[in-house]
């Protein structure tokens, strides 16, 4: 499979790590062998729909959420060339941690209200209570597999 990706975007490199994921800077594909299995050969397939897309960088999460969207669709395009199917509900499921992650980060720690990101910063401010908050560095693909606590919106 990688093989036939790689014909589909020659100018990619692909290589072994301990999960998926898509560096614009190196425009490298990193995928987990131990976990190429259907979810594997998707989050395989979501990644080069990044890399054809041609996705560098964006300025907010909100941004970085759509690209993840795109790249869903670009997925499933390129499932197709290569006779494969993608489940739309992974694909939703796939989503919707970012979409709990992104409503986290935006969720004012101090009233609850739902604030807007400052453009091309990690900070959002609460326009209700006019707090600020920074969040961590947003990345693509963040590792829906690896769940681990997210402290993501701490008051500074
Ligand atoms: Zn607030
Ligand atoms: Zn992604």
């Amino acid at each position: 499979m990688i093989e036939e990706l790689n014909k589909l975007v020659p100018d990619i490199e692909f290589s072994v790590g301990e999960q998926f994921s898509w560096s614009p800077k190196e425009r490298k594909i990193t995928y987990s062998k131990e976990n190429i299995d259907n979810e594997g050969c998707w989050a395989l397939l979501h990644e080069t729909g990044h890399a054809l897309l041609g996705h560098l960088a964006y300025k907010t999460d909100y941004e970085l959420l759509r690209m993840e969207v795109s790249a869903w669709e670009k997925a499933k395009e390129l499932a197709v060339k290569l006779d494969l199917e993608i489940d739309e509900e992974h694909i939703q499921q796939c989503l919707d941690s970012y979409r709990d992650w992104l409503s986290r980060r935006s969720t004012c720690p101090s009233c609850g209200t739902r604030a807007l990101q400052e453009d091309a910063s990690n900070s959002y401010s609460c326009f209700n209570c006019h707090a600020c908050w920074q969040v961590s560095p947003s990345r693509f693909c963040r590792s829906y597999r690896a769940r681990r606590p997210i402290k993501d919106n701490v008051l500074f």
